[in-house]
């Protein structure tokens, strides 16, 4: 596909990928290796709620001749549903959104004490064990309380937390502060980035949000849809395509990869080459680092 002479970025693309910054398990540099020798050329490393991985990234993929771009997966909850909103190419100093993904991370943290002391009273399981699986700072998430049962010996690994102990029907689970998906929207569009709604469509519980309630998302700047992603049902990726054509929105596809915390793999699933083009000509916080 002909991309612009101004965007010299190079595919495949692989548009959401997670570090030890949040609840990856490698470096950011670890990442984008990884990234490199999938075949992917085009990555951007979307932590959740952080960006402080991104300089780290961006040094790496120049060494290997790729091409950076700056992301972030924001939490934002509708209704009942925990709604993850990518943010690419924002400005990381604007002062709304660290504000916002200040006071997350903060409400995280105490999220995952209450989770824990609550696994605690059934099984042997402290604070400290979390603690000792986590980066400093990192943001924490319910895959960093599966690395502290997994290293006690309760579960095997963290599919089998989350289909267990960290499942909110076993009782232990606690929701954390996040901002609702319009705010999520407004912040990033804000800032100068694109917003895209992160695998809009999984099974169970979080299934998609209705359709006027994105229609309205839509009309607050919402960029696109995340539909290449393995964790999207058939039906859900049909919808997004309909709306997506409606509207003309951009359409991505991305690994989700989190280093060994779970099966996916960088460039499982690929963003075609146009639609990260129309991604760096409708952003204006940041710009992508070419090599
Ligand atoms: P939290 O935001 O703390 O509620 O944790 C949700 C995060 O856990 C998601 O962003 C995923 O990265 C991760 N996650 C969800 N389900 C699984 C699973 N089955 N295996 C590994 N990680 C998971
Ligand atoms: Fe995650
Ligand atoms: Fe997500
Ligand atoms: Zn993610």
């Amino acid at each position: 596909m002909a991309v612009a002479r101004s965007h010299p970025f190079a595919g495949p693309s692989d548009l959401h990928l997670h570090s030890n910054h949040s609840d990856g398990t490698e470096t950011p540099a670890e990442v984008v290796r990884q990234a490199h020798a999938h075949g992917v050329r085009t990555i951007a490393l979307t932590d959740h709620d952080r960006t402080t991985g991104w300089q780290e990234a961006a040094q790496q993929t120049a060494a290997l001749g790729m091409t950076f771009i700056p992301g972030m997966e924001l939490s934002a909850k509708h209704e009942w549903r925990s709604v993850h909103v990518l943010g690419y190419l924002f400005d990381p100093l604007d002062d709304s959104l660290r504000a916002e993904t200040d006071r997350i991370r903060g409400d995280r943290i105490g999220r995952a004490e209450r989770i824990v002391r609550s696994i605690g009273r059934d099984y042997d399981l402290v604070w400290d064990d979390v603690v000792a699986q986590t980066t400093p700072d990192a943001t924490v998430g319910r895959p960093h309380i599966a690395d502290a049962l997994v290293a006690r010996g309760i579960v095997r690994d963290r599919t089998e937390a989350f289909d267990g102990i960290l499942h909110p029907r076993e009782g232990y689970y606690e929701p954390h502060y996040a901002p609702d998906p319009l705010t999520a929207v407004r912040l990033i569009t804000d800032a100068g980035g694109v917003a895209i709604i992160a695998h809009p469509v999984t099974a169970g519980r979080d299934r998609m949000m209705p359709v006027p309630f994105i229609e309205r998302l839509i009309a607050a700047g919402l960029g696109g849809f995340e539909i290449d992603h393995r964790e999207n049902t058939d039906a859900g990726k049909r919808a997004l395509h309909a709306l997506a054509a409606e509207h003309d929105l951009i359409v991505t596809g991305s690994s989700d990869y989190h280093g060994a915390g779970k099966p996916n793999l960088p460039g499982e699933n690929t963003t075609a080459d146009e639609m990260v083009a129309r991604l760096i000509e409708r952003a204006t916080g940041s710009t992508p680092t070419y090599a």
